[in-house]
């Protein structure tokens, strides 16, 4: 859509209202209304003004004052305002030289983009996340099990955790059983169409839903693969969607990647593919149907894995789902079958057009702009550097023995060794002025400061057991 396309669409679905959004530094989507007589083909030059001190990451207080800059082709109804409200993506940029902010996570993504078309190596990167969430009761007390401000839904009650379980078991699902059984065992298919169908309202193409296999509520929806900048967009209206279904039903969606102890926790394994004049270059006849390109991409991964995890897995709660025994990965390998491998290839894929790889580190409480950047930051590198990813890991990783385990790289065992990980390699990420020192160092300070350091100093609710009556 051009603005004068945006101002007809408006138009058209009488909206009153214009919305206009961005995502801040750590993943959380940012709005601001305005009456829809404001918005003229001159907003989409001249933008609106904000006080951007106020955002977490972003400016200090004596040069607050910034603009979001709304983006033509992200225009779309808001499927849950009472008063019909466009809504429009916007950039970021200083409001004296309008040039572009550099911690502006969708502007990162929009270099990412260019930098890849700069290479010449491709001109697209698809990328497709499957993101995983739980859908718990919209009430908030403190268990004094989990000791976390959530309540398991009571219709999916669970057989671990025993906490507002009714004298009856039937038809709920056991730990790690969820994935897949019909109702009356699976109890939310009508909240997760509601959820699909109300993106596909919005224009988003989907592709299926389904419970996932921890036992309370947990469930997946999949987005059909879309350029990076698009699914980065896509992603934060999926998120909000969600949220805001599940709330007008009674219930909340989380996407904490391990909410529960002792059961799967939310992977958002990330399928990626480059693509060159409308031809996919990822299919060949090396290991698993892939091309020397796909085999250099994931050697580019697997060589970065452990500075891409500040980015695809980072909170302090990413690294409690990298643990054996959850269909997580804990290691950097790669394989054509294997769920224990950080990198797999889905088989049975015989179209050279789905030819992909699958990056199962990530989870969903990244931000997708910066996480599918960072990812694809890394297959270029991979590509230019023609990095060999060694042999495949066709075995299962959590079965190994120690000794056969040693030669396998790890996954970060917290964020703050990712965060050291991507303090002492991030180069790759750098190319193209993608990512700049400052936004890594922004990174880096960010989530020492407001999330490891802050959680380090919290006395644990684990530690009331171990310590209680020492
Ligand atoms: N929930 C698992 C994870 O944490 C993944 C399950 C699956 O393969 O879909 O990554
Ligand atoms: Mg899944
Ligand atoms: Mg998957």
């Amino acid at each position: 859509m051009t603005p004068k396309d945006v101002l007809a669409f408006a138009k058209e679905n009488n909206a009153r209202v214009v919305d206009i959004r961005f995502m801040d530094f750590p993943g959380t989507w940012q709005h601001c209304s305005f009456p829809i007589g404001e918005l003229d083909e001159s907003s989409f030059e001249n933008g609106f003004g904000f006080d951007g001190s106020s955002i977490r990451g972003w400016q200090s207080i004596d040069a607050s004052d910034m603009l979001v800059i709304p983006d033509a082709k992200t225009a779309k109804m808001d499927p849950f305002f009472k008063h019909p409200t466009l809504v429009l993506i916007g950039n970021i940029a200083d409001p004296i030289t309008k040039e572009p902010y550099s911690r502006d996570p969708r502007h990162i993504a929009t270099k990412a983009e260019a930098y890849l078309k700069s290479t010449g190596i491709g001109d697209t990167c698809f990328i497709g996340p499957e993101p995983e969430f739980f859908i718990f009761d919209d009430i908030r007390y403190e268990s004094s099990q989990h000791s976390s401000f959530y309540r398991i839904d009571s219709k999916e009650a669970t057989w671990n955790t025993g906490k507002d379980e009714g004298p009856n078991l039937g038809y709920k699902p056991r730990p790690k059983e969820g994935y897949f059984p019909l109702p009356p065992m699976d109890k939310f298919q009508d909240l997760r169409s509601e959820m699909m169908l109300t993106l596909e309202d919005i224009g988003i193409a989907m592709e299926c839903q389904h419970h996932e296999v921890a036992t309370a509520g947990q469930a997946e929806i999949d987005m059909r693969f879309k350029p990076l900048l698009e699914m980065g967009d896509q992603l934060v209206w999926f998120k909000y969607v969600l949220k805001n279904v599940a709330y007008r039903n009674g219930h909340t969606v989380t996407f904490m990647p391990k909410p529960l102890f002792g059961d799967n926790g939310s992977g958002m394994h990330i399928h990626a593919s480059f693509w060159k004049d409308g031809k996919p270059l990822f299919a060949g006849n090396l290991y698993a149907g892939l091309s020397q390109e796909a085999l250099w991409a994931i050697g580019g991964i697997m060589k970065h894995a452990r500075a891409l995890c500040a980015f695809t897995n980072p909170t302090t709660n990413s690294y409690k789902r990298l643990v054996p025994g959850f269909e997580a990965p804990i290691n950097i390998a790669y394989s054509g079958r294997n769920r224990s491998a950080a990198i797999r290839i889905p088989i049975g894929v015989d179209s050279p057009k789905a030819k992909r790889i699958e990056f199962r580190t990530p989870d969903p409480s990244s931000n997708g702009y910066l996480a599918f950047s960072a990812i694809m930051m890394a297959m270029i590198d991979g590509i230019q550097n023609k990095m060999d990813p060694g042999d495949p890991m066709d075995k299962n990783i959590y079965d190994l023995p120690p000794e056969e385990l040693a030669n396998i790289p790890s996954a970060p065992g917290s964020l703050e060794e990712a965060l050291n990980a991507l303090k002492e390699d991030h180069a790759f990420l750098l190319k193209g002025d993608v990512f700049t020192e400052d936004v890594i160092s922004k990174w880096i300070e960010y989530k020492m400061e407001k999330e490891v350091t802050e959680v380090r100093r919290r006395p644990h609710p684990h530690e009331f057991q171990l310590y209680y009556d020492i």
